[in-house]
Formats: structure tokens, sequence, C-alpha cells
């Protein structure tokens, strides 16, 4: 058990589960920890660790059959809460990867489709991208996507752009969701590239999540056949679908991020001497850690409760959105507390906390800001609609 896991969540996870979440965490803080600065300051992403992500069996842990190893949403979310411990941006690969574009294929592809292209993106063979947002469209991509596609014969051109898309420089299924301009109904197409037209612009120098490799993608009459659209994304409600599921595992990492933060400052302060004794001593100091513990620990409890909701099949957009708004605000809080316990050695590198600071801007933001994520709920519990 970790000593952010202060409530032994972690023994909700039958044996098997229990293993593997031990596997990850040996695996991030083994092979992860000690390189991942030096690719956040150079803005790569380290694909030499893939090989060992795929044998960990971490893609698709919320499905079932088509070559995932299975477990259920509490399993894939304390997954991903212990990838984001260490290392967020290794979390939001897996979380594009295995949620946003598994996802799309999962929830919205025909049984031809899921057959098709899940088994070896389970085995990470096959890494997936999301395409939703665009340049001048983000929040808004409910109703606003200017991306289109028009059908012409068997196949469907694709033109338009879309921007923050991560994994999409190296991605070899890139799902674009684009509105068919005969019905106006936004659908899902898994672009396989290399394709005529379909181009990538790394994104650079961003403040977080640096090692995570955004893009700006221009589609430029990209044809895809019938056989790529995903079957059943309808409409943005299917989309939604998808969301509803990736925005529980956001605010597992969200956990995740918060947790590694306060572990790294629990240990600076019972190190690190002021006034010939370890500030872990000060009652100021043990406010902070106090307060970080809650923070994670609240959160943590909320995921578990949201994970079981979505086993049993009755989890619904606001509960998903509420999880999301309320575990990044607190993880927020918590990050900034850890860097503020470490000094001016909280905005090292070396010491990590800075990275989790930084990259949290990004979760905080990503998946539906938390102004988005308010607004589902408040609908949901108002009646009355108040995005515009
Ligand atoms: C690191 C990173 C990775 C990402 N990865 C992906 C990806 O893989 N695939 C993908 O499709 N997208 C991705 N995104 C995009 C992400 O989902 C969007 O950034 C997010 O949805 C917000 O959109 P925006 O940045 O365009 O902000 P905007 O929509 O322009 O919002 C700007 C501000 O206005 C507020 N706002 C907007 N509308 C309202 C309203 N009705 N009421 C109140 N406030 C409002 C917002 O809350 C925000 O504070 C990623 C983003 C980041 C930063």
């Amino acid at each position: 058990m970790t000593e952010s896991d202060f409530y032994s969540l972690e023994l909700l996870l039958d044996p098997d589960g229990r293993q593997l979440l031990h596997r990850v965490r040996e695996f991030m803080e083994k092979e992860v920890e000690p390189v991942i600065n030096r690719y956040w300051t150079r803005e790569e992403f380290p694909r030499e660790i893939i090989p060992a992500m795929s044998e960990l069996g971490v893609a698709g842990l919320a499905y079932s059959g088509y070559g995932c190893r299975g477990g259920g949403c509490l399993l894939d979310g304390m997954v991903a809460m212990e990838l984001a411990r260490v290392d967020s941006s290794i979390a939001t690969f897996a979380g594009v990867h295995g949620g946003l574009a598994m996802g799309s294929i999962y929830l919205c592809g025909s049984e031809e489709q899921k057959q098709r292209w899940l088994p070896a993106m389970a085995r990470m063979e096959k890494i997936g991208a999301f395409g939703l947002t665009e340049p001048e469209v983000g929040s808004g991509a409910a109703r606003g996507l200017t991306t289109t596609a028009r059908r012409d014969g068997d196949e469907w051109v694709l033109d338009g752009q879309k921007r923050w898309i991560g994994n999409a420089t190296f991605a070899d299924y890139v799902v674009i969701w684009a509105r068919d301009v005969d019905d106006n109904q936004v659908k899902g197409f898994v672009v396989e590239t290399p394709a005529p037209g379909f181009a990538t612009t790394k994104m650079k120098d961003k403040i977080a999540l640096r090692v995570v490799q955004n893009a700006t993608i221009t589609l430029d009459g990209v044809r895809v056949p019938e056989a790529n659209r995903l079957q059943n994304a309808r409409s943005f409600r299917d989309t939604a679908k998808v969301l509803r599921l990736t925005r529980a595992g956001v605010a597992w990492m969200a956990v995740g991020c918060g947790r590694g933060a306060y572990e790294h400052a629990l240990a600076y302060a019972k190190e690190r001497q002021q006034f010939g004794r370890p500030i872990a001593g000060f009652q100021l100091v043990q406010d902070q850690l106090v307060r970080m513990l809650a923070n994670v620990t609240a959160s943590a409890c909320l995921c578990v409760r949201l994970s079981q909701l979505q086993d049993a099949g009755i989890a619904d957009d606001q509960q998903s959105a509420l999880a999301k708004a309320f575990c990044t605000v607190r993880m927020r809080e918590t990050v900034g507390l850890a860097r503020e316990l470490l000094g001016g050695n909280g905005i090292l590198l070396e010491y990590h906390v800075g990275r989790f600071v930084a990259d949290a801007e990004a979760i905080y933001s990503y998946e539906g800001t938390r102004e988005i994520n308010t607004l589902i709920v408040g609908r949901a519990i108002t009646g009355v609609g108040a995005f515009v």
C-alpha cells in the first residue's frame, strides 16, 4: 500500500487486480521515474517503454473481450491513478490510447470493427489517438464541429483541422469526429495512418504534459472507407458516451497526480531540516500535509464510488462530470501545497513536484474544463441547460 492510500482503497481490488496494480507501480517507479524529467525537458515521448507497458496489459482494462485483459472500471481507474502518481504524461498517453481511442471503438464500433482493431491496440502494437477538438472549437464541440465528412460512394471524404490531439504524431489509428454534411450529425471515423491528405504538426513549447505529443491535424480530402466509419456513432450523444467513460479516468488521474505530489512532499518534510529539526515537526507544515491528504483521500473515495456505478452500468454523464471537476480542483490545490512545502526546491525539476504542478494545469483543462463539467452537473440537478 502507498502512503497516500490512507483508507486502504487498494483492498477493494481482488488479488489479481492488486497484483497488477503493484506491477504497474514497480514499472513506473523503476522504469519511468528515473528518466521522465529528461523527456519532459526535451518534449519527447519515451516510446521505448511501450513494449513493457504492453506486457503489463493495461490497455483496455475497462472492456471485456477483443483481446483486452478486462477487470472493470475500478481496476482501470486505480491503474490510471497509479500511472499518474509517478507521471501524468504517461497516464495521459495511456488514457488517450486505452480510453479515448479504444473506448470510441469499443462503445461505437460494430462487432466486426471491434474484432478488427481492438486486439492489436490491447497489445499496444497499434497506438490510438482521438480527434475531437478543433482550433476554433473546444468546449463547444457538442454543437460547433466544423470538420466535415462527405459520403462519396463507398468512401467518406474528411476535411478540416483538429488541435491538441494527443499521440497524434505517431498514432496508427486516429479517431476523427466530423459533421456529416448530409444530415448534420457528428460521426466517428478511424483514419489509418499514414493516409494521403492527413498531416500532423507537433505542438511545441507547452508548459504542461510536455512528454505528451499533442498535434494539430490537417485533413485535406482524406478518404476513409465506409468500413472505417464507426457504425454505432450516430450523433454527438454517442461521442458523449466515450467522454463519460474517460472523464472518470481523468478524475482518477487527478487523484494520482495529487497523491504523487503528496508523497514527495511528505518524504521531503521528514528529511529537510530547518531551525535544527525536520520541517515535518512544524505545525504549519503538518497542516499542509493533512490538507493534501484529505484532498486526495476524499477524491479517491469519490472515484471509487463512481467506478462502482460504472461497473454496475448505472453511471451517467453528470457523475463523471462532477468527479472530473471536483478532483481536478482538489488536485490543483494539492500540488500547489506540495510545491509550497518544498520551498525553493519546489520549482526544481529534480524534486519532481514542479513537474506535477505544471502537468496538473493540463489535466485541469482537458476532457472538459471545470466550467463545462459544472454546467453538465448543473443541467442535471436543475433540469435547465445553461451552456449559452
Ligand atoms: C494537454 C492537452 C491534451 C489534450 N488532448 C486532446 C485530445 O487528445 N483530443 C482532443 O480532441 N482534445 C484534446 N484536448 C483538448 C481539450 O479537451 C480542450 O482544451 C478543452 O476541451 C477546452 O477547450 P479549449 O482549450 O478550446 O478552451 P475553450 O473552449 O476556448 O474555453 C476557454 C475558457 O472558456 C470557458 N468556457 C467555454 N464555454 C463556456 C461556457 N458555456 N460557460 C462558461 N465558461 C465557458 C472554458 O471553461 C475555458 O475556461 C487536449 C487539451 C490539452 C490542454
